[in-house]
């Protein structure tokens, strides 16, 4: 049997991009090798650009329970350094709390309502390809069976054996003298505080949700999901010879809290709740391809690193929302060359985020020296330009894609939430980008540029519409939020449809 495309993983990554192939009227066949989802507690939730993304795709209502739109936080830590952002005017650090595996059954949810197939207990076990397609074998809940794809989407994470089979190298380095143990816990009154989501520890202080604390004896970090229960993390230094990962119990956990600490906190695992785990190690690595012909890495199984300040996830989702509409659009007729720009747009991204979580976990080591450069960090952040340039690291802002020269300033750009007037009222560019499709905006009423874009009316919508102080007279938007094309007074109708054939292919 051979379809379109195949997705090896059903992790958020995975399923995510099931749901922009969907959108973009591709059905794919996701393959996940665990029949249930894992209670293992992994990400606590979203930081960055990706919330304003989700919104893009009309998920955010969803991941946030209903909230209005995405805020952004006022202040944020690098390295557990606190830096505030009030000097940042386009301040992308949003921070969304849910579950990781909450987003996977939300994300499930979406895919499952756009007709995604999802096939669970379905383990790759190898792969081959050729010019023409991919081929799969898998071991099935009723046995073997062959499976040939187009393309294929390897979402299989850190250990992706896609990635191994396709010969695509990890290069990096695994830091072993790290240990941390992290369990899903309840704590009684008044060490909850009730109301606040605070833990108070006394004799040591209060902890709000979603920092990290560098004590002399290692890092604290903490996240609330509901009135008294909690997760944290105690994560020390160490030289002891360990094994990787393994389920402990709640008195090892405690006994990590407290050398960090200093002090008890009374942490008990409530029903239902997955055992506290032992992690030793960081990895920092970087796929050296994200391709190899048919094939195309995204999330953890092109990177891994850190999980310090939770760019995990504002970094693999932003690859399945840059590779995914690319993806559908060559299979639409773009041209092939598109597929090229995933990985020259995406790796140096990840080589970024690798970059600022070491060395956010190079602030964070034990000793004097440390401290003082702590102390120093924190000096430098409060100056505007050093919070900018975090800020950017950490949100995944301050991305410019290259555009064929000579380009306008937004081309490249991620385009703002624009708040914009058409024929039906108020409409935000968020709202305009949920269907995952191409958007040319015209914004100073350009009748010939929306002529020209008629031969794409199949594949690319044309908006008419007016804001204040408009950054260009028209704006051709990626799916994925980016500006591929703008242009002002000057632009011309060769321009429109140049910028339309090389990212969609010719007129229909
Ligand atoms: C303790 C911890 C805390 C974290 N906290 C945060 C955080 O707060 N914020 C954040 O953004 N990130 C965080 N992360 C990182 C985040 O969890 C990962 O980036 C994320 O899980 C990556 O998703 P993925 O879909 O790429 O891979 P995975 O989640 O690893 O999913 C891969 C899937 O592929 C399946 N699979 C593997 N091999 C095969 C095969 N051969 N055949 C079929 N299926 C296969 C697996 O079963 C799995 O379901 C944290 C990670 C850890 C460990």
């Amino acid at each position: 049997m051979t379809v379109e495309f195949v997705i090896v993983g059903g992790g958020p990554n995975g399923l995510l991009m099931a749901t922009e192939l969907a959108l973009a009227g591709v059905r794919p066949v996701v393959l996940e090798r665990l029949t249930e989802r894992p209670t293992a507690p992994k990400a606590n939730g979203l930081v960055g650009r990706v919330v304003a993304a989700l919104d893009r795709r009309g998920l955010y209502e969803r991941f946030s329970g209903g909230a209005p739109g995405p805020e952004p936080v006022p202040g944020f830590q690098f390295g557990a350094v606190p830096f505030g952002l009030s000097t940042v005017d386009d301040n992308a650090l949003y921070a969304l709390p849910v579950p990781q595996r909450r987003m996977e059954e939300l994300l499930a949810e979406r895919g499952a309502e756009l007709g995604v197939e999802v096939r669970r207990g379905h383990e790759v076990t190898a792969l081959s390809q050729d010019a023409d397609a991919v081929t799969l074998d898998v071991r099935g809940p009723d046995g073997d069976y062959r499976l040939g794809a187009r393309y294929l989407v390897a979402a299989d994470g850190a250990r992706s054996l896609v990635r191994k089979a396709v010969g695509i190298g990890f290069p990096g380095i695994t830091d072993r003298g790290f240990v941390a143990r992290s369990g899903e816990v309840a704590v009684p009154e008044p060490y909850a505080v009730a109301g606040s989501g605070e833990l108070d520890v006394p004799g040591v202080g209060r902890f709000r949700p979603a920092t990290f604390t560098r004590t002399e004896h290692g890092l604290f970090a903490y996240a609330a999901f509901a009135p008294g229960r909690f997760r944290v993390s105690a994560m020390e230094w160490t030289d002891e010879s360990l094994t990787d990962t393994y389920e402990m119990d709640v008195a090892e956990l405690r006994a990590a809290l407290h050398r960090v600490l200093g002090a008890d906190v009374p942490v008990e695992v409530p029903a239902g709740a997955a055992p506290p785990r032992r992690i030793v190690g960081v990895n920092s690595r970087q796929a050296d391809r994200y391709r190899a012909g048919r094939v195309f890495l995204v999330g953890d199984a092109a990177h891994v690193h850190s999980a310090i300040g939770g760019p995990g996830l504002n970094l693999g989702m932003a690859d399945v929302f840059n590779l995914g509409w690319k993806l559908a659009a060559v299979l639409h007729g773009a041209p092939a060359d598109v597929l090229d720009t995933y990985e020259s747009e995406r790796m140096p991204v990840g080589r970024r985020v690798i970059m600022h979580t070491r060395a956010q976990t190079a602030l964070l080591g034990p000793g004097p020296n440390v401290t003082a450069l702590r102390d120093l960090f924190g000096e430098l952040l409060a100056d505007p330009g050093a919070a900018r340039r975090i800020h950017d690291l950490m949100a995944g802002a301050g991305i410019r894609y290259d555009t064929p020269a000579p380009a306008h300033p937004l081309a490249g750009e991620w385009l703002p939430d624009l708040a914009l007037r058409n024929g039906s009222g108020p409409v935000r560019v968020a709202e305009l980008l949920r269907p995952a499709r191409p958007l040319l905006l015209d914004l100073a009423g350009r009748a010939d540029l929306v002529d020209a874009a008629k031969g794409w009316a199949d594949r690319v919508d044309v908006v008419r519409a007016g804001t204040d102080e408009p950054p260009a007279d028209a704006i051709l938007v990626r799916p994925d939020g980016y500006v591929a094309w703008a242009g002002d007074a000057d632009a011309t109708a060769d321009q429109v449809r140049g910028a339309l054939a090389a990212w969609f292919g010719p007129a229909a």
